[in-house]
């Protein structure tokens, strides 16, 4: 093989997060509830049921193809895509063919520092199927299979890109971005397990001639687009170098193997036989399209904070990627942007993370309170390193962890009185001392430092124990 591109294409299914359904009223909200319990005659197909566009979702495809730069349809309509799957209880899939809401957007990635546009061919509204149970775990195991319709008429969105996207890597950048920038929208519960599914499209061409493509279906993480993708390029190369050929198919990626297998042949769109769903008119977009706005999103955000705040590419990056962190900040900015910077993304995310919270458990207002004290100096890195601790330990604000435990910065008067106590208490540290042993002085420090409860200033101490023991001398 002389010269082999991967050539990556990806159909990204997200669920909006509506509080309804996308055709009937069931609630969305299904997760903790028992099988079966979030069903209507429409989401679960029986005959003579109609469907009903939910409007929120159309607003949030709205959302969507502003964001991603498409030009959206001033009329859409839907689908019947057909197929037999249990999952389906229609029979066919509600979904959008030939007018979808959204077309030809853009999408911005970098990977290595290295910018590029992915193109956006479309993003169309459809239903989410119910799902497979399998008894036993995976469904080779099982010895049989329940089917639960819970999820069964979910609004999802499905974007699909150009096939533009040519690494492994480069395929992860776009299903992050996309998170990103739906998190920003606040049309996806980035939380929620499944919420956003990947297939990812897979060729190599050889000298500028395109090969054969495989569709691996249903990566559900992001880690998994990378791995999926990675083994599904490396078996196709060695196919073409073994001089095979790539069968046209969709596989299946195993994220407990980390492989890729054959599900079935590819069907083809005439497998489908699409038609115009009767059920639902034609869906005119312009008043959802004057009215809907969007917020800043992420590139954005990342490129004003750096001019703003006068932050690094880094401390930008990890305070933009959600944007509730990123409000956060800007609640805490104007203090010191830099020492706001430091404290949020060094300490404080550290500190949550390991605790399994976000920024949404902590009070802003409260949090600022505490960077203001350590922007005057008045409590110590150390000191302001434990509050924080404390307070998440015990779910108690930062300033009154600071009162109640004692952790501000001693006072010239109470510097003076923990000194001259250490100097009484301690009469062999001060013999050692004034016998020239300059480690005694350390001690003696530490004495001090105990008793202010960490809240002198150590340089300050160190002179005035000096100072104190000259007078011993
Ligand atoms: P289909 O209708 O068969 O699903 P489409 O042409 O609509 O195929 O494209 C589906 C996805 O496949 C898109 O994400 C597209 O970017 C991707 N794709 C198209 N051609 C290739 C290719 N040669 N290699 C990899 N992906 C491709
Ligand atoms: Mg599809
Ligand atoms: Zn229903």
């Amino acid at each position: 093989m002389t010269d082999a591109d991967v050539v990556i294409g990806l159909e990204v299914h997200v669920q909006l997060d509506t509080d309804s359904k996308m055709f009937c009223g069931c609630s969305t909200e299904y997760d903790d509830s028992p099988p079966n319990t979030h069903t209507c005659p429409t989401c679960l197909g029986l005959p003579g049921a109609l469907p009903v566009v939910n409007e929120r979702a159309v607003e949030y495809a709205v959302k969507v193809g502003k964001a991603l730069d498409c030009s959206i349809a001033e009329d859409t309509a839907f689908h019947r895509k057909n197929y037999f799957y249990p999952d389906l209880p229609k029979n066919f899939q509600i979904t959008q063919y030939d007018s979808p809401i959204n077309e030809d957007g853009e999408l911005e990635i970098s990977v290595e520092d290295e910018s590029k546009s992915v193109g956006i061919r479309r993003a169309h509204m459809e239903e989410d199927p119910g799902s497979l149970v399998h008894k036993g775990g995976s469904i080779e195991r099982s010895s049989y299979t329940l089917v639960d319709y819970n999820r069964s008429g979910t609004p999802l969105l499905e974007i699909v890109t150009e096939p533009d996207v040519e690494s492994p890597e480069e395929a992860r950048a776009v299903v992050d971005k996309l998170r990103e920038i739906l998190e920003y929208l606040g049309v996806f519960d980035a939380d929620r397990g499944g919420a956003l599914r990947v297939d990812a499209n897979v060729s190599i061409s050889v000298d500028d001639e395109e090969g054969t493509r495989t569709e691996v279906k249903n990566i559900g993480s992001t880690k998994g687009v990378v791995k999926a993708l990675r083994y599904e390029v490396t078996r196709q190369k060695n196919q073409l170098k073994r001089g095979g050929d790539v069968q046209q198919e969709t596989r299946h990626y195993d994220d407990d193997r980390g492989v890729t297998v054959t599900l079935r042949e590819k069907a083809e769109e005439k497998d489908y036989r699409y038609f115009r769903e009767a059920d639902i008119p034609p869906l005119e977009t312009s008043e959802y399209v004057e009215e809907v706005e969007i917020p800043e999103l992420p590139d954005e955000r990342r490129r004003r904070f750096r001019e703003e705040y006068g932050l690094s590419r880094e401390e930008a990056s990890k305070l933009t990627s959600k944007k509730a962190v990123a409000d956060f900040y800007e609640e805490v900015a104007d203090v010191d942007s830099d020492l706001a910077a430091t404290w949020v993304v060094d300490e404080l995310l550290g500190e949550l993370n390991y605790r399994d919270m976000t920024v949404e458990d902590v009070d802003a207002e409260d949090f600022r309170g505490l960077v203001e004290l350590v922007d005057a100096g008045e409590v110590t890195d150390a000191n302001a390193v434990e509050a924080i601790r404390a307070s998440l330990d015990g779910r108690q604000g930062f300033v009154e962890v600071v009162e109640e435990r004692g952790l501000g910065v001693a006072d010239e008067g109470e510097t003076l009185e923990a000194c001259r106590t250490a100097v009484e208490e301690n009469p062999d540290a001060v013999d050692d001392y004034l016998s020239g042993d300059d480690e005694a002085l350390n001690y003696l420090v530490g004495q001090v430092m105990q008793a202010t409860g960490g809240g002198a200033d150590p340089a300050t101490v160190n002179e005035v124990l000096r100072e104190e023991l000259e007078g011993e001398g």
